[in-house]
């Protein structure tokens, strides 16, 4: 009797989207197998729903340099298959038993992390990314609260991740643009934000491609006179469009003249080899080049002390919280703020690396997940 009357509920609850399931959770995605070969299709499977989870059928995923500097072991080795994607939005298929944030039909969005302690003083501090024991970044990492697991990402038809680490998104947004917010969009916006960038500032922001266009956009809405660096001429007129007011080919020497001891805050997005004096020492006393580009290990930029003459400030920021990053989705939505995105099909992920690669990509590639199928 005790059976029927549990059958009975689970099969009610489960009527109702609810779920906290045993087993685990059939996935398909598209997964790198060595560090330097093809994304191919991959079946696997996640953690089971635990009381907290919710399940998300994944709609779109942002394609950042960073799955391409992860998936090929730019910084550390990597264990393999690897599904990266870390720009995940979907709509909520199950919910666990104790979940308050979503039901059944929501959209949710999920960025770089999926677990972190939840007790240190930065977890605390709603900082999770610093996380003092150990965050459980999105892909790649082994997941200490799933028995150590190796998390898998978005590039993929579904996500099993605690509620407190979905975020939730505003109507009306923009679905297609929305998942570069929960990376591309947090890892610029935080640091401008804790920087104290205001109206009138006079701000740089060096790397125009993914992250760039996010934090030039962001600046420009704060009020501040955004100067963008890159190292090509094409993408002027579209930085020029989008309201910064100067554009600067760092590898045209005559067009760096007279910038040095100009800039208050600089953000540096650049994912490969270069100096970093030649931000340091565009910045005013007391300015702040804050970086979150990531080169590869072997190209680390290194900044020497004595070169910060002018109590000149250099910092490193990793994403953003997860308070943080709902309040960038929300600030964006509610601001118009988006990536420019082209939407292409999973099986055109391969070619998508190699143009992130060679800079010929404008902003964004978001795969559409239901190419799929
Ligand atoms: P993109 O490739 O989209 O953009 C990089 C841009 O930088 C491109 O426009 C590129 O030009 C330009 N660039 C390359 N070299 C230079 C240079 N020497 N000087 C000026 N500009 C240059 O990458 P993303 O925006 O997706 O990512 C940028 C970096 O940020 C990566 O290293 C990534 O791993 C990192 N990252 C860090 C995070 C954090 O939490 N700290 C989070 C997310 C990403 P071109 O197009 O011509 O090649
Ligand atoms: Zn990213």
């Amino acid at each position: 009797m005790k059976r029927l009357i549990f059958t009975l509920a689970a099969a009610i609850l489960s009527l109702h989207g609810f779920a906290q399931t045993t087993e685990r959770i059939a996935s398909k995605g598209y997964a790198l197998h060595t560090a330097d070969g093809e994304l191919k299709p991959y079946d696997f499977s996640r953690h089971p729903i635990g009381e907290n989870d919710i399940l998300i059928e994944t709609l779109y995923c942002g394609v950042c340099h960073s799955d391409i500097h992860q998936g090929r072991g730019d910084w550390s080795p990597q264990s393999y298959p690897l599904v990266v994607g870390h720009e995940i939005v979907g709509r909520v298929v199950q919910t666990g038993l104790k979940v308050t944030r979503f039901k059944v039909g929501d959209y949710a969005g999920v960025g770089c992390m999926v677990g972190s302690c939840r007790h240190c003083e930065y977890c605390d501090s709603g900082e999770e990314q610093y996380c003092l024991h150990g965050r459980v970044l999105t892909y790649g990492d082994k997941d200490v609260y799933h028995d150590n697991e190796i998390s898998q990402g978005g590039y993929s038809n579904n996500m099993v991740v605690d509620e407190q680490f979905a975020v939730t998104i505003p109507k009306g947004a923009d679905i297609e643009k929305v998942g570069p917010l929960m990376c591309a969009g947090v890892t610029t916006y935080s640091p401008i934000m804790h920087a104290g960038v205001k109206r009138g500032d006079k701000v740089g922001i060096a790397g125009f491609g993914g992250l760039g266009h996010m934090a030039l956009q962001y600046a420009v809405a704060i009020g501040a006179e955004v100067t963008v660096f890159d190292i090509t001429n094409e993408k002027r007129d579209e930085a020029l469009d989008m309201g910064a007011v100067r554009y600067v080919n760092v590898r045209n020497i005559e067009e760096l003249e007279g910038l040095n001891n100009m800039f208050s805050f600089i953000l540096s997005t650049i994912p490969s080899a270069y100096d970093p004096m030649l931000y340091v020492n565009m910045l005013k006393m007391d300015g702040e080049l804050a970086v979150v580009g990531m080169p590869a290990a072997k190209d680390a930029p290194v900044v020497p002390v004595l070169g910060l003459r002018g109590r000149r400030k250099v910092w490193f920021s990793v994403i953003g919280g997860m308070r943080e990053t709902q309040e960038t989705v929300d600030y964006s939505v509610s601001h118009g703020i988006y990536p420019k995105v082209e939407v292409i099909p999973i099986q055109q992920i391969n070619e998508a690396w190699r143009n992130v690669v060679d800079g010929k990509v404008h902003f964004r590639y978001v795969i559409d997940m239901k190419s799929l199928e």
